[in-house]
């Protein structure tokens, strides 16, 4: 099993490459996300944070939303209207920060399966497709803070991705 990679990691600073061909090797690391993202009771995590520089994330907000799982996503359009909230992230243990993120986003990517889909997302499903879409562009959450917050601020209001 691979490990989460902690910045400043260079895989997570470095924009990753599409995915070209759904490979054995592709779906099984999509799978592995899946788990490890679980195990650290994530709500996302994209594949350069396991060291692997491959245009791919999984989300799973709740049961409600269920489970995305993205093959070279992207943002295709967000709306105007912004929010400031508090974001964690699996490869910057005990850091956390408010980020200012679009409240409504739309994202094509492809499903393990090879369809094109996109979704309409908003609020904080929205704020966790772009953080993850953010990775994988090797942009860090940590050069959008607008400000600092303390690890008991952001047990009570935020997520870690
Ligand atoms: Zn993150």
């Amino acid at each position: 099993m691979r490990k989460i990679v902690h910045y400043p990691h260079e895989c997570l600073t470095i924009p990753t490459r599409p995915v070209t061909r759904l490979s054995k090797d592709v779906l099984s690391l999509l799978d592995e996300m899946l788990v490890i993202m679980e195990s650290e009771n994530g709500v996302g995590l994209a594949a350069n944070q396991l060291g692997e520089s491959i245009r791919m994330a999984v989300v799973k907000m709740d049961d409600e939303t269920g489970l995305f799982e993205m093959l070279n996503p992207k943002i295709i359009s967000k709306s105007k209207t912004t929010t400031l909230e508090v974001e964690g992230c699996l490869s910057f243990p005990g850091v956390y920060g408010t980020v200012e993120r679009a409240a409504e986003v739309t994202v094509r990517y492809v499903d393990r399966d090879g369809y094109e889909i996109e979704v309409d997302v908003t609020d904080d499903l929205a704020r966790i497709m772009q953080h993850e879409i953010d990775h994988l562009d090797g942009l860090i959450f940590t050069d959008k803070f607008i400000e600092q917050v303390s690890e008991e601020e952001f047990e009570r209001l935020g997520e870690e991705e």
